[in-house]
């Protein structure tokens, strides 16, 4: 069923065949497969503002926006201007630039928990550098995560995502040592009564909690305000270190972030993915007093040839310049309010269980009888139906996340005129499931 409904042009299908043979599953990272649809991916040849354009010359509305960065739209002139001006100074020095120091300055402004901040080229890194830290600051082994929340490809964070329970870490993937999770302790999110017992269980001993303060990775769910506030109360009263990661949240949910948003402020902070403007480029900031523990300031080691690239940073310095002087947050809300209500009137004349979730420009339509508030609900939800939701929608010129567990984005770029057209194309996509 699900094979027939595949609607990938000729060209996408040859070049994904050829690209299988040159690179593991065909591509440089996996979600990109539609691995969770059960397809062949689009081959992409150019974006602009709203749109991508495949190689098989068909045009979709995008909603993934390179899975978050894309706030301003695809290839934004000013950011373009501002990369090639960068390139043609040369890319890459190894030394300290004036820009840098403006970028830092932007970061620090917008984020509230941000007094020092260090440039990194991707979010895993800004995460695994953090749990560094934060480990070094305090001289503490453990952490906690919570399942369903991802932080890149850290092996330490990379254990029990999509486990119910709170467990002590089991590695998702080969290759990660049994070592590597057995400081990780696994908790459910939303989950206030499991942080009260784990602090309670292991009174300092946890140098950090680190949490998607609005989760993406297992779709659209967000951290209740009860629960951020208890894991901001239990840190400080154990001394451990609270981390926001912020690389899917951070410049969307409002400018300074999730944590401007809800008014919790977190110890340290990790970004990614708006930050650079669609460069490769993340970063991790937090208290100055924890910052300070950083080489050559401090004695934690963490470095990057490529830290700080002038053409990165030039994308991200004018991307922050742009949001900044004319913020993009009230109509993006706007239009989430329209997109939410559109997709959840579809889904209800259509008659299937359904869940629309929302924050902002972030959102999800969970096939989920019940909503979800941690991973243990987001795993009931019906990925068959999702995969032909997600197909259908392609079939109309609508790019959708390719998987249940991924939130949607949109950006500045993205027109009330298109969001009704999604609309209409989910209408017709979910009337035809009865
Ligand atoms: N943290 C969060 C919340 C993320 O969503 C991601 C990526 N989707 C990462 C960390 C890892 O970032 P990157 O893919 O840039 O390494």
């Amino acid at each position: 069923s699900l094979a027939n409904s595949h609607d990938v042009g000729p060209r996408s299908a040859e070049a994904f065949s050829r690209a299988h043979r040159l690179m593991p599953g065909g591509v440089n990272s996996p979600a990109r497969a539609f691995g969770a649809v059960g397809g062949t991916p689009l081959f992409i040849e150019r974006a602009e503002g709203p749109y991508l354009f495949d190689i098989d010359g068909r045009r979709f509305i995008d909603y993934i926006g390179s899975w978050g960065p894309m706030i301003l739209g695809h290839a934004h002139p000013e950011v373009i201007e501002a990369i090639t001006k960068a390139a043609q100074r040369g890319t890459s020095y190894g030394a300290p630039t004036e820009a840098e120091s403006r970028l830092a300055e932007q970061i620090i402004e917008a984020v509230p928990s941000v007094e020092k901040v260090r440039l990194v080229n991707s979010g895993t890194e800004a995460t695994m550098s953090a749990i560094r830290v934060a480990r070094g600051a305090t001289g503490r082994d453990k952490i906690i995560k919570f399942s369903g929340n991802y932080h890149g490809h850290v092996d330490s964070l990379l254990v029990a995502a999509g486990s119910a329970a709170a467990t002590l870490g089991v590695p998702d993937s080969p290759g990660v040592t049994k070592g590597a999770g057995k400081d990780t302790i696994v908790l459910r999110y939303n989950d206030v009564a499991g942080v009260k017992a784990a602090f309670a269980k292991h009174p300092g001993e946890i140098a950090a909690v680190i949490l998607e303060p609005v989760v993406g990775n297992m779709g659209c769910v967000a951290g209740s305000p009860e629960f951020l506030q208890t894991l901001r109360d239990e840190t400080t009263r154990d001394g451990s270190i609270l981390i926001f990661d912020e690389v899917m949240t951070g410049f969307r949910l409002a400018f300074g972030g999730a944590q401007e948003r809800f008014g919790v402020t977190p110890d340290m902070t990790t970004l990614g993915k708006i930050v650079g403007g669609g460069m490769p480029l993340g970063a991790y900031g937090g208290r100055a007093d924890i910052m300070d523990q950083v080489l050559p300031a401090g004695k934690v080691f963490q470095a990057g040839t490529l830290s700080g690239n002038p053409v990165a940073v030039a994308a991200g310095s004018k991307t922050l310049e742009i949001l900044r002087n004319d913020p993009p947050y009230e109509y993006l809300e706007n239009l989430g309010i329209r997109l939410a209500q559109g997709l959840d009137q579809a889904a209800f004349d259509a008659g299937i269980d359904y869940q629309v979730q929302a924050v902002g420009s972030m959102m999800t339509l969970f096939f989920n009888t019940d909503p979800v508030n941690e991973w243990a609900d987001a795993d009931q939800s019906d990925r068959e139906a999702f995969g032909r939701y997600f197909w259908g929608l392609i079939s109309k010129g609508v790019y959708m996340p390719c998987s249940q567990f991924e939130a949607l984005f949109f950006g500045r770029t993205h027109t009330e005129a298109m969001i009704d057209e999604t609309i209409d194309a989910a209408k017709s996509v979910l009337a035809s499931f009865a």
